[in-house]
């Protein structure tokens, strides 16, 4: 019983405690609201005096957003694309964004060459390429070209004259001496309509054979072999070459030969060219694999002089550099090799030029287009100008 009547007062205390505390909480909640609303009262009230200062022609303004469809925001766009176009040897891009107003007032594009000229030009010279950009924003003009794609119309005729790349005034546009005059290039159009898999010493001497030709490989969208696009090109180099003033000897001029790899090394030795270019185009079993490399004898080649093999070196490094830089494809640099009979015996300068893959389809597709074979060709023949003249 005494219990009993203790622990009712114990209990009665404890829901007193309880009743206080929830009064308790409830004041502080309702002071808390309380306050609030003062607080937001009190900003009203400031906001209110606030608005009621501000003149009707004050009306607050929207944070400025660039408009999609502004030609300024779109001619920015335009030359920020250039620059990249610049950044990645993208000779195409640039040659898509910027035209001109041809006499008849079409919108037209400037030739690949100019544009290619000029995205070198630009790469190599730091001041030049600052004037540039600063032209193209004071005499540039965004049109939104066919309906689809935006242009940047320039007001010079001649892309070149926006760079110091333009012939000066009384100068003739081909220079006195052309650079190729005197010199000699023999061309290669790797592999033929029949490989030959009899076998030949890989170089003087050796031990080791491979077949005669190979058959090389084909373009898995074009379906073209390797031997039809390598003469293709080599023709047009041999036309470029002859242009910058070289005299040219053509290994082959026809599809249906068979001359092995060590006879055509011997056959441009024998020629008197001073330096031999081996067209050829690449295959891989990844076909998202793409760009372009050259390929010559390593310092360790026991079949070439070293003194050879320093310039074999130098040739493709050049070849390669221009080729990546005048058709943007990717540099995959001077691959350095003692395996190939072409080059093993060989007793001039060689370089052996792998265009792009065609188990690629993009760069297969690329390379059956008349204006890539023209950069390509401009490409080498920029490589074997700067081996020349430097
Ligand atoms: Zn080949």
């Amino acid at each position: 019983m005494k219990k009993t009547s203790k622990t009712g007062i114990n209990i009665l205390i404890f829901i007193i405690l309880i009743l206080v505390l929830a009064l308790g909480i409830l004041a502080i909640v309702q002071y808390g609201r309380f306050r609030d609303q003062m607080e937001e009262k009190a900003r009203q009230e400031a906001q209110a005096e606030a608005e009621a200062t501000v003149t009707p022609t004050q009306t607050p303004t929207p944070e400025p957003t660039p408009d999609p469809s502004d030609p300024e925001v779109i001619r920015e766009q335009l030359i920020g694309s250039i620059q990249t176009a610049i950044e990645e040897n993208n000779v195409n891009t640039m040659a898509n964004i910027l035209r001109y107003t041809a006499s008849d007032g079409s919108i037209t594009a400037y030739p690949a060459e100019d544009v290619a000229e000029v995205l070198l030009h630009l790469k190599r010279d730091s001041a030049d390429y600052w004037n540039f950009f600063t032209a193209l924003r004071s005499e540039s003009t965004s049109v939104n070209a066919d309906g689809e794609s935006q242009v940047l119309v320039l007001s010079t005729q001649d892309l070149r004259k926006m760079t110091n790349t333009a012939p000066k005034e009384g100068e003739s546009i081909q220079p006195e001496t052309p650079v190729g005059e005197g010199k000699m290039v023999a061309i290669d159009a790797g592999h033929q309509a029949q490989g030959d898999s009899n076998q030949e010493p890989i170089g003087p001497g050796a031990s080791q054979t491979k077949a005669r030709v190979a058959s090389g490989t084909s373009g898995c969208v074009s379906g073209v072999p390797e031997y039809e696009l390598n003469l293709t090109v080599a023709l047009k180099l041999r036309d470029e070459l002859e242009r910058r003033g070289y005299s040219t000897y053509m290994i082959r001029e026809d599809n249906e030969v068979n001359v092995s790899n060590a006879e055509r090394a011997q056959l441009a030795s024998q020629s008197g060219a001073d330096i031999l270019v081996r067209i050829h185009a690449n295959g891989s079993e990844n076909s998202s694999v793409a760009g372009a490399l050259t390929m010559a004898p390593s310092t360790s080649n026991p079949y070439v002089d070293g003194q050879i093999v320093q310039e074999c070196q130098r040739l493709s490094q050049l070849v390669i550099d221009s080729f990546c830089a005048v058709t943007g494809a990717q540099n995959q640099g001077v691959y350095q090799t003692d395996e190939m009979s072409g080059l093993n015996w060989c007793a001039i300068p060689a370089t052996l030029v792998e265009m792009g893959y065609m188990t690629n389809p993009e760069e297969d597709a690329r390379m059956q287009t008349e204006e890539y074979q023209a950069l390509m060709v401009q490409g080498i023949a920029d490589g074997i100008d700067s081996y020349f003249t430097s």
